[in-house]
C-alpha cells in the first residue's frame, strides 16, 4: 500500500480524501448534534403526537426505496462535542469511527460529505466516491 494511503474504518483513502473529510466534518458536526432514525408508516401513526410532543421533527419520505418511511430527528448534541470537534477524538466510540452519514438514510441530507459527491459529479467522474465509514 502506498504511504499516501491509510485504512480508515472499512476503507482505504488517500491523505487528500481524509483531509477533505476532516475539514468538512469540523464545519458540519450534524451527526454529533442530531439523533435521527427511520420508522415505517405503520409504526408512526399511533405515536405521531407522542414524538412531536417529545420534540422530534418528523418527515415522510415520498419517493425511492424508502418511500413511506419517516425520518425522526431531534436536536441532542453529544456532550463531547466542542466547536473544535470531538473532545475525545482519540478515544471516541467505534460507532463514531465507523459512521458514514451518506449511508445513513435518516442523516444523509444533513451530511456535508454530499459536497464531495457533488464535486465529483461536477468533474464528470462517474464512479461513486468512496464514502465508507470514517468521520471527524
Ligand atoms: S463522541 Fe465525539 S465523534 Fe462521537 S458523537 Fe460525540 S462528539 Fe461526535
Ligand atoms: S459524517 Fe457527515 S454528518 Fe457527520 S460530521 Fe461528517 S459531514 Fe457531518
Amino acid at each position: 500500500m502506498s504511504l499516501h494511503k491509510q485504512i480508515m474504518g472499512n476503507e482505504i483513502m488517500t491523505e487528500n480524501e481524509i483531509a477533505k473529510k476532516q475539514k468538512i466534518c469540523i464545519q458540519c458536526q450534524n451527526c454529533c448534534k442530531y439523533i435521527t432514525f427511520l420508522l415505517p408508516a405503520e409504526k408512526i401513526n399511533d405515536l405521531f403526537d407522542y414524538y412531536i410532543k417529545r420534540g422530534f421533527t418528523i418527515e415522510e419520505i415520498k419517493g425511492g426505496p424508502w418511500c413511506g418511511y419517516h425520518i425522526l430527528e431531534i436536536y441532542s448534541p453529544c456532550p463531547h462535542l466542542t466547536e473544535q470537534g470531538c473532545s475525545i477524538y482519540n478515544n471516541r466510540p467505534k460507532i463514531c469511527r465507523d459512521y458514514n452519514g451518506l449511508t445513513d438514510i435518516a442523516m444523509r441530507e444533513k451530511c456535508m460529505w454530499l459536497l464531495l459527491e457533488k464535486e465529483k459529479e461536477e468533474k464528470g467522474l462517474v464512479e461513486e466516491f468512496d464514502v465508507g465509514g470514517w468521520r471527524n
